[in-house]
């Protein structure tokens, strides 16, 4: 089995309940940003806690791309999916030809291999219809 490396530290959780998208949440206002950030960018606050954000949410908005680019081949799908924290995550999606996308449908997130890169896996998230 090729070696495992995320994509980018720090932004997600693998586990054996399907992992998470990890956020931060401001310990003065109680917002939530992903990706994290050590400051908040509503009230200035230095101190946020890391939390783990739902993995359901409702798709806010989605393209597909049919150029490729350097990871995906066409035809592929990006989508904006909004998480009940209050946070909107830019992510590619799950392609299935059974179910077109629709805006508002609910997704669910799936943390996996996005592509290989020096025989090793890249490993990321991307969301697909529940
Ligand atoms: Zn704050």
């Amino acid at each position: 089995m090729a070696e495992r490396k995320p994509f980018h530290e720090g932004l997600f959780k693998e586990g054996p309940d399907g992992g998470a998208l990890l956020g931060s949440k401001c310990t003065s206002c109680g917002h939530v940003f992903y990706p994290p950030t050590g400051r908040c960018l509503e009230c200035g606050h230095e101190e946020l806690t890391e939390i783990e954000l739902s993995r359901r949410g409702a798709l806010y908005t989605y393209t597909i791309g049919y150029m490729p680019t350097s990871h995906f081949m066409p035809p592929y799908a990006l989508g904006e999916i909004d998480l009940p924290e209050g946070v909107r995550v830019f992510a590619p999606l799950e392609m299935t030809e059974a179910k077109p996308f629709e805006v508002g449908q609910d997704v669910e997130l799936v943390i996996g291999k996005l592509w290989e890169e020096g025989g090793k896996d890249i490993i990321g998230y991307k969301f697909k219809i529940v």
